[in-house]
């Protein structure tokens, strides 16, 4: 399997795994673009957005209350946070393994 961030999941590939439980990994982002850079993934291969379909409806569901849940959990929820799913290459999007960021820790732009 040539996914780094399945890679990352089956612990192939180390990275700073801030949670974990049966269906999901959160871990920092290498090149962090806020002062906290969070990156939830499901353990199991999904493609980026634009390839979902309707029985990835729970999993993705579940994914971003995931991040609700880190974010109150790790205090940043009441300051506020931006979570983005990039999607092809105007958006930057290199990694094709569904992924969703959390940014937070100081007043973000609308970046472009
Ligand atoms: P994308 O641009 O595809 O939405 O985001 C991919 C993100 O994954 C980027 O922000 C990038 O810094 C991060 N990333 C890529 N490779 C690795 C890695 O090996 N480890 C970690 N922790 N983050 C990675
Ligand atoms: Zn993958």
């Amino acid at each position: 399997m040539e996914c780094i961030f399945c890679k990352i999941a089956n612990k192939e590939i180390f990275s700073e795994i801030i949670a974990e439980d049966e269906a999901f990994v959160v871990f920092k982002d290498i090149k962090p673009k806020a002062p906290v850079h969070l990156l939830f993934i499901p353990k199991t291969h999904l493609g980026p957005v634009n390839t979902l379909r309707l029985k990835d409806t729970e999993l993705v569901g579940r994914l971003i209350l995931k991040a609700k849940e880190v974010a109150q959990s790790s205090g940043i929820s009441e300051d506020g946070y931006r979570l983005i799913f990039n999607i092809g290459r105007d958006a930057g999007m290199e990694v094709e393994h569904l992924h969703l960021h959390l940014l937070a820790g100081k007043p973000l732009k609308l970046v472009n």
